[in-house]
């Protein structure tokens, strides 16, 4: 038995078996170059093509919108980039204040080239005003980036609402779906979006590998010149093992969508949710309860520090995460969290599970073993716990 019990899935997930045994050939007999004249070469080529289908089956895409790239590190910065290149006398740029790092901090460095950079607020709930986003738009707007789902929290932005209203006004929208893909349906035609960005390993793919759907008849620069490869749109030669392994992993994740697995997942969840509302007080959940992706769990402690739970956890080989695992090391609260306007006593203390279909039963109740005498030790040697405080736990009510 794995002694692991692993509930950080958004920070990456475990390959699935079948991913594994469809990569291995691409590193032991099959490691010619697709792009070879030769047939052991080219013959790579139709193994593309079919894990090109597979992902574009997973998001409603054709395969020609599919390039393939390092990650959703790569797939986002290319989307900026290439709207940018589209609009080169626009000046102005638009995003939520929550995003995952490989936005923000792509936006913040234009700021800092002189774009003009529009972070829309949040609620407490971590929801997003339509129309205040919409306000914000203008002639100079080259582009609006919005995440389907976030990282930390797991809220769903109304992607289907939000996008067809700002392409109408001829503005570019980016959605980075790194989170959604996979849990949640995601359709690039229903939502009509003109970049989106994935990544291998949040699907339970290889590390290193995604994609950028880009829509056909989009503006389009690459970000990577070189040779020729994805038809121009992202030089270098393909990591062939990892893409095959991505086109397994979409086929699987399309199969498991569709025969329900994350209905399953939801019911862990919210198995974990209760059950730590019912035994530990002074709890707050973050994120829109009625939004939300059916695998995350961010929950407030207040009056302890997130790393100490982290810490006892881990002493029980228990996986979980403290804000985002980029910003881990930090002691500021997550940006997300600060966004949502969680207050400074909780934020520090938040600790997020993210399940996956791989999350058994016994790893919940393992959870709900070991937690509560956890939060219990940190609250006694904290200097601000008090011990009358009130002994039920209390929805984090928005500002
Ligand atoms: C993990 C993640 C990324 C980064 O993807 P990589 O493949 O690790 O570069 C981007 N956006 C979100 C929302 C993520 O969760």
């Amino acid at each position: 038995m794995n002694p692991v019990v692993y509930l950080d899935n958004n920070a990456t997930t475990r390959v699935d078996p079948a991913v594994f045994e469809a990569m291995r050939p691409f590193f032991v007999e099959r490691y010619g170059n697709p792009s070879s004249m030769h047939a052991f070469g080219g013959s790579v080529a139709a193994d593309l093509r079919r894990a090109r289908e597979a992902v574009a089956r997973l998001i409603g895409a054709s395969p020609e919108e599919i390039v393939f790239t390092s990650g959703g590190t790569e797939s986002n910065n290319t989307a900026v980039h290439a709207a940018i290149e589209a609009f080169p006398g626009r000046r102005h740029l638009v995003t939520s204040r929550v995003e995952h790092p490989a936005v923000k901090n792509v936006y913040e460095r234009l700021a800092r080239k002189g774009y003009r950079v529009t972070f829309v607020p949040v609620d407490g709930r971590g929801r997003l005003d339509r129309d205040v986003l919409l306000g914000q738009l203008g002639p100079d707007t080259a582009l609006v980036s919005l995440m389907w789902a976030n990282n930390e929290t797991g809220v769903i932005f109304p992607i289907e609402e939000i996008a067809p209203l700002v392409r109408s006004r001829g503005i570019l929208f980016h959605t980075d779906a790194v989170q959604a893909v996979g849990k949640i349906p995601v359709d690039v035609e229903r939502a009509g979006v003109d970049f989106l960005s994935l990544s291998g390993h949040k699907i339970h793919g290889p590390k290193g590998v995604g994609v950028l759907y880009v829509r056909r008849g989009t503006s389009f620069a690459p970000l990577i010149v070189g040779g020729h490869q994805e038809r121009g749109r992202r030089a270098g030669t393909e990591n062939t093992a990892a893409i095959v392994g991505l086109g397994r992993a979409a086929e699987l994740a399309r199969e498991e969508l569709a025969s329900g697995a994350y209905d399953r997942v939801r019911l862990l969840r919210d198995r974990l949710e209760q059950g730590i509302r019912e035994r530990i007080p002074n709890v707050l959940v973050n994120g829109d309860p009625a939004a939300r992706l059916p695998n995350t769990l961010n929950v407030s402690f207040e009056y302890v520090e997130g790393e100490a739970i982290l810490l006892m956890l881990n002493e029980h080989g228990i996986c979980a995460s403290s804000g985002s695992a980029c910003t881990s090391g930090s002691l500021e609260p997550s940006h997300v969290l600060r966004a949502m306007g969680v207050p400074f006593t909780a934020a520090h203390g938040s600790i997020r599970f993210s399940l996956s279909r791989f999350t058994t039963d016994q790893e919940i109740d393992r959870v709900l073993e070991v937690l509560p005498p956890i939060i219990a030790r940190l609250r006694e040697l904290s200097p601000f716990w008090k011990k009358e405080a009130p002994a039920c736990s209390r929805e984090f009510q928005p500002v």
